[in-house]
This record gives structure tokens, C-alpha cells and sequence, in this order.
């Protein structure tokens, strides 16, 4: 690298270091953008089932918001860089967007390629220099000041480090957690990494026969069963999928991360409301409405007026009501309403990290400058996206905060 220059080390060409690395050079730093995969942005590829839901619609404060605990460190940098900064960002590099009626916000093309095709195009054209298959050991201060990185093909000066290396999760896309062990080492702690955005496994064989049937809106709570007074710690209101082994869909794996932050699956209860519209007495009087045709209507027959037929069968079985309206005795029909507004779903476990869409955990937050991404801890090393103990729900949330804070310390790294 140039010595006149400021020489910037960005380690992970993801979505935060390839914003980052474009920032950066942006502003005139000579930038070494560092990454052991062939190809840079591979978790983007396979985003959004490959269309790459890269933001959502909606104001800085509410992607905040969605962060829990990480909302007030964020919301700095999504300040400076919304969803609004990020759609315009795509559309600069040819990438037009669409909102869909989630405000999920995606390409027009549908293309995750074109995402990650955009992003570095742009780095490329600020002068950042792409290094692939090059996977990062090491991360050393400098004795004179700056940063040594070491790799398997020797070492790499840097002035100002920046680390974007991603968390652990979906391991086959090069997120190892490799770069726990060096911030580690520099003094930051690490909040235990714990798999986040991840199907369910668990429920009883009946509601595996379900395998494939969708519910378009249910509500899923988990409860703490510590407790003796009922107490909510999360819930979703979203599509819900019946799988071979468990549970997944938006519902099931947005409330995954307040599982897995329990000391066990025992100490957490997962119910799911099928019908979150209606309270036990509108659905007790559904039920039980005989007006049209004196009741001759199998009580299967009146659930799939709501739910998908499959399920509906399986749940008129399973309470004992392969009846008809007419026939259906009081405690079952109290029983069927238990079961559409609060069916345990009896999870026992996670599909892990091979299987998460983020991380929850990671470098503890208070560490961080969070207007700059730099470390609080050593000067000249800045940290960002997914590697930072940030997740959010599924919806866009995850890329834009990997975008903002990419940004935040890209810029911060790049000043003198
Ligand atoms: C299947 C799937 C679908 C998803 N879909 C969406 C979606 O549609 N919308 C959304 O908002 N979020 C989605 N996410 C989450 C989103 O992909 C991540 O939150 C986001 O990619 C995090 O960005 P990042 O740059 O911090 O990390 P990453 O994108 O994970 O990038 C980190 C990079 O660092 C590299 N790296 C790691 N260690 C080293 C090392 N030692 N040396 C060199 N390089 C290293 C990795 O190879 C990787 O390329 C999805 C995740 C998955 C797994």
C-alpha cells in the first residue's frame, strides 16, 4: 500500500465490509479489503431465499426499535444511514428496489446476485483492492503503532483495522466466529454467540404429519415457564411453517433468539395462536353457529373455513372432535378453542448455527463507539455488522445494520 496514504484493513467482504471498504476509500484511504472466500459477499448470494431482502420500509427509529437491547447503540448510525439512504445507495449502482406489502424491501429484479454484484462495483470503483481466498489468522498491534494481520500468506500492515468477519452462523459461508478470538484477545468481551433466526425442532408427531402446511398470520409466544404469573418475554406475528422436524417460518424464527437466550429449552413455553384475530368467545360462537344448516357441518369442515384443510383435520382429531357441529359436545368445543389460541408447541431445540440466519451475541456493545464503530479499547480498530452483538428480526433488519455500521466505521477509519 501506499505510505502517503492511510492504509485501512477491512476483514470481511460482507455486507458491512463492503459498505465499509467503499467509505473509506471514498475518502481517500488506500483500502485492503481481506476475505477468505473465493468471492466476496457470498451470504448476500444466497439471501432472502436468493432475492436478497436488503432493507425494510420504515423509519431509522423503528429498525432501531426492532434491535431490543441494541436499539439505542444503533440508532446513530442508522440516523446517518437509513433505509431511505440504502434504496438510494442500489439505485446509484443500477439496482432498482420495490417494497412488498410486508415492507420487506427487495431488488425489482429479485436477484441477490445484483445486490452483491452493486456492492462491489462500488467498492471497486472507490479504488478498494479485493483480496479473496484469503482468510485472516491473526489480528496484532503493531509495536509502532497500527496493526499487523497475519494470513497463510504472510503478513499485512495496516493503520486502522476494520473488523467486518460476520458471526458464526451458516458456518459454510466462511462465518466461522474467527474473529471472536482475536477481539478476545485485544480485551472485549464477547457475549456468548448463540444461534438466532433458526428453526424449531420439537412437537409431537401429529403436528409432524403437518410437514409443508403454512399459516399465512398466527401469533407465537414464548413464555417463561419459571414463573408462576404468566409472563410473555416474546412473541411474533407472522407466517408460520409445520416441518418433519419442528417449526420454522418468519413466526417461528424471529422468536428463536429469546430461546436460545435461555439456560434451557425447559425454562421457555412456545405458544402458538392460530387464529389472533378472534378471542375465545368469537371463536366459541363460530364454532358453534348451527344457523345455515342446523349444525350437519363436520367441525374439520368449519376449521378449514379458516385454517389450511390439513390442519384443520389434524386438529379436529386431535381434540377428539371428528364430529359434527351439531355433535360436538361443550369441553371439546372448549378444548378446540385451547388449541386454535394456545397450542403448546412443546419445542425442545434449534437447528443451530448451521442453520441460523444471524447470530445473536457477540462484542459486547458498551465497548464500541457506536457514532464511529471504533473499539473503546484499542485505538485504530473499528467494528462492525454482525460480529457486533446486534440481531434483529427477519425483514431486511439484519442487512441494514450491517450497511449503517459498515458506513459508520468505513467513514470514522478513513479521518486522520
Ligand atoms: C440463509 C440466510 C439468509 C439471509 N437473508 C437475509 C435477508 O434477506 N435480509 C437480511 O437483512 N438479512 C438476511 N440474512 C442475514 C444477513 O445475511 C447477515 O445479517 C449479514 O450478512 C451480516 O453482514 P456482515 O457483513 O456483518 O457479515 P457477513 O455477511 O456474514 O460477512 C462476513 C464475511 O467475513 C468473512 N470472514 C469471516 N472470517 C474471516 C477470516 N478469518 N478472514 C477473512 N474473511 C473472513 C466471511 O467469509 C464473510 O464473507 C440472511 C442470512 C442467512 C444465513
Amino acid at each position: 500500500m501506499d505510505d502517503q496514504f492511510l492504509r485501512v484493513a477491512v476483514i470481511g467482504a460482507g455486507a458491512a465490509g463492503l459498505v465499509a471498504a467503499a467509505e473509506a476509500a471514498q475518502r481517500g484511504a488506500s483500502v485492503l479489503l481481506i476475505e477468505k472466500n473465493s468471492k466476496a459477499g457470498v451470504k448476500i448470494l444466497m439471501s432472502g431465499g436468493t432475492r436478497c431482502n436488503l432493507t425494510h420500509h420504515a423509519d431509522p427509529r423503528e429498525i432501531a426499535e426492532a434491535f431490543g437491547h441494541a436499539r439505542r447503540f444503533l440508532q446513530p448510525a442508522l440516523g446517518a444511514f437509513s433505509p431511505a439512504d440504502v434504496v438510494q445507495m442500489f439505485h446509484q449502482f443500477g439496482v432498482p428496489t420495490k417494497v412488498e406489502s410486508t415492507g420487506k424491501v427487495f431488488p425489482v429484479s429479485n436477484r441477490a446476485l445484483h445486490v452483491r454484484d452493486a456492492l462491489v462495483r462500488r467498492a471497486s470503483e472507490a479504488g478498494v483492492r479485493i483480496e479473496t481466498a484469503l482468510g485472516v489468522l491473526a489480528l496484532m498491534p503493531a509495536a509502532g503503532g497500527g496493526w499487523k494481520i497475519a494470513t497463510a500468506a504472510g503478513e499485512i500492515d495496516a493503520d486502522r483495522v476494520i473488523v467486518t468477519a460476520g458471526g458464526r452462523s451458516w458456518p459454510g459461508c466462511g462465518t466461522t466466529g474467527d474473529a471472536y478470538a482475536w477481539l478476545r484477545g485485544l480485551g472485549h468481551t464477547i457475549i456468548e454467540p448463540r444461534p438466532a433466526l433458526v428453526p424449531l425442532t420439537g412437537g409431537a408427531d401429529w403436528m409432524h404429519q403437518l410437514s409443508g402446511v403454512t399459516v399465512e398470520d398466527c401469533l407465537v409466544s414464548v413464555i417463561d415457564a419459571r414463573l408462576q404469573k404468566r409472563k410473555t418475554i416474546g412473541n411474533r406475528r407472522s407466517s408460520f411453517l409445520f416441518t418433519h422436524f419442528g417449526f420454522s417460518g418468519p413466526a417461528a424464527m424471529d422468536i428463536s433468539g429469546s430461546l436460545t437466550a435461555a439456560e434451557s429449552f425447559n425454562d421457555r413455553q412456545v405458544l402458538l395462536d392460530l387464529l389472533p384475530e378472534w378471542d375465545r368467545s368469537r371463536l366459541r360462537q363460530w364454532l358453534t353457529d348451527r344457523l345455515r344448516d342446523g349444525g350437519r357441518q363436520r367441525v374439520a369442515s368449519r376449521l378449514a373455513k379458516r385454517l389450511p384443510m390439513r390442519l384443520a383435520s389434524a386438529l379436529a382429531q386431535h381434540t377428539g372432535a371428528d364430529c359434527t357441529i351439531a355433535e360436538l359436545p361443550r369441553n371439546v368445543c372448549g378444548r378446540i378453542c385451547e388449541s386454535l389460541k394456545q397450542l403448546p408447541l412443546d419445542v425442545h431445540g434449534t437447528l443451530g448455527f448451521d442453520k441460523a440466519e444471524v447470530t445473536a451475541g457477540g462484542v459486547a456493545l458498551g465497548e464500541v463507539d457506536p457514532r464511529t464503530m471504533q473499539s473503546r479499547l484499542a485505538a485504530g480498530l473499528y467494528i462492525a455488522g454482525e460480529v457486533l452483538d446486534v440481531d434483529g428480526p427477519i425483514g431486511g433488519y439484519n442487512f441494514q445494520a450491517a450497511f449503517s455500521t459498515g458506513r459508520a466505521a468505513g467513514i470514522a477509519a478513513a479521518q486522520r
